[in-house]
């Protein structure tokens, strides 16, 4: 035995024996840490400790430089027990609940390391979730699905726009495998059931901070922290809005990104669609339903939108198109609904208003990675940089759909990134542990 901490063998299990104070100059330290332990337990040689398992061993080669206590059911992670040479990847996540090591025959130099030190205790958690997933559109339903089926038990957050794009979009008929199409409501609901049928657990809540350089990393949502070994981000992207003061201060009353949600509420009525892209077509093309007229208002003479999108929304006897034309002020902010909005022409600057009841935004989306800012990397645009795929430059953090995605940013493409993420999920668990 050497001094310090002991770990002897009985029976598979292990016993702790403080023998005696290593350094006396480092005193205080120490009995800090000895207090520490004596809270939680009477008589320190009826600790009980199990081994490791033999992976966590073969990874890093040193586990005598791995101190993890448990006792009374609760887990402790002494960081830097042995000082500095300790590898700063010593990975928690491959430590699992029942399978505690600890395992530190000190004596001599190193002892006295032991002493200078031990810095803090920190509390593992009891749950440990394999994997996160962010975000419950058409990419992280895709890695639900992947993540349930290979047993991995995800935790599905789902955020203040669940199911994402799809569950504000109509008929979608570009999916494989329908050739009528199908409404994207329903898409989303389906793969959602899939997810569930196989294990996926899912939660309502907000992500407001997230820790990913800890392991396990460390999430905040809402007023609980979870706690995972690895992170699918497939949080999408928001509906970008033209930030006019007067705009913002009407959305819910006559301004809103959202066709599906607030169509109906303008039967009868005058209303116009911002926008040169697929969305502004879809949504003018859906809100002709209710209004008497959409106007479609773009800032260019070019669209954006897909041909055939483009020549429907043109075949409409109800849309009408102007082009080349910026809106200055949405107008009503006083009476508190849209009354109209004051236009100008690009060309030629003149300015215009067009009475209209609602304003429907259709100018794209903004990804949904601020949260992350500074802990993986972001484009220009605020969209995860991923390498490979779906790898973000942390290990065991992974990024898949819009919020990756600003090239193809379709349905079938973010549900194969999410299977991507999935499937780099199990292959990183399978290679640090779970
Ligand atoms: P998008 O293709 O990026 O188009 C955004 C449009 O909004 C562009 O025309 C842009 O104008 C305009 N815009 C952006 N910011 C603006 C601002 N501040 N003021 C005025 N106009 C502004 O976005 P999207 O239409 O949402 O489409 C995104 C992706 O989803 C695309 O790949 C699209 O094909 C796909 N999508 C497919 C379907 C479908 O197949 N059913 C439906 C919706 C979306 P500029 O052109 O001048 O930049």
């Amino acid at each position: 035995m050497g001094r310090g901490f002991t770990c002897i063998s009985k029976n598979g299990k292990c016993t702790l024996i403080y023998q005696r104070f290593p350094c006396r100059k480092r005193e205080s330290t120490v009995l800090n840490l000895r207090e520490e332990i004596k809270k939680r337990i009477n008589t320190l040689s009826q600790l009980r400790l199990d081994l490791l398992p033999g992976p966590f061993q073969q990874v890093h080669g040193h586990p005598r430089r791995v101190a993890v206590l448990k006792f009374n059911g609760s887990i402790t992670y002494a960081r830097h027990l042995i000082g500095w040479q300790q590898p700063q990847t010593i990975d928690k996540s491959q430590i699992r609940h029942n399978d505690i090591l600890f395992l530190v025959p000190v004596s001599g130099a190193k002892s006295r390391l032991l002493a200078g030190t031990i810095r803090k205790i920190v509390t593992m958690p009891e749950t440990i979730h394999d994997t996160v997933i962010l975000g419950t559109g058409c990419a992280g339903l895709t890695a639900a699905i992947y993540a349930a089926r290979a047993n991995l038990k995800p935790l599905v957050i789902e955020g203040h726009e669940p199911g994402g794009q799809l569950s504000i979009t109509t008929l979608v008929e570009n999916f494989p495998g329908w050739p009528e199409g199908i409404q994207g409501p329903e898409l989303i609901d389906n793969m959602r059931k899939q997810g569930s049928r196989f294990g996926a657990e899912f939660k309502m809540g907000h992500l407001s901070s997230a820790d990913l350089s800890k392991r396990p990393i460390v999430l905040q949502v809402g007023k609980e922290t979870i706690h995972a070994r690895t992170l699918i981000i497939a949080s999408g992207a928001s509906a970008r809005w033209l930030g006019l003061p007067s705009e913002q201060a009407l959305i819910g009353h006559g301004v809103s990104s959202c066709a599906t949600c607030d169509g109906f509420f303008f039967s009868g009525k005058e209303i116009a669609v911002v926008g040169g892209g697929d969305s502004a077509m879809e949504e003018a093309l859906f809100l002709t339903r209710f209004a008497t007229k959409v106007t479609l208002l773009h800032r260019r003479e070019h669209f954006r939108a897909s041909k055939i999108m483009l020549d429907r929304a043109i075949a409409h006897s109800k849309i009408a198109f102007r082009t080349n034309t910026t809106i200055e002020e949405v107008l009503g902010v006083e009476e508190k609904e849209v009354k109209g909005v004051r236009l100008k022409d690009t060309i030629t600057g003149a300015e215009s208003t067009l009475d209209i009841s609602g304003l429907f935004l259709g100018i794209g989306h903004e990804p949904n990675a601020k949260m992350f800012d500074g802990q993986i990397d972001l484009d220009e645009d605020g969209y995860i940089k991923t390498h490979d795929y779906v790898f973000t430059r942390v290990p065991g953090v992974f990024a898949c759909g819009d919020v990756q995605d600003r090239r193809y940013r379709q349905a079938i493409t973010a549900a194969g990134s999410g299977c991507m993420a999935a499937l780099e999920v199990e292959k990183y668990l399978e290679e640090h542990g779970r």
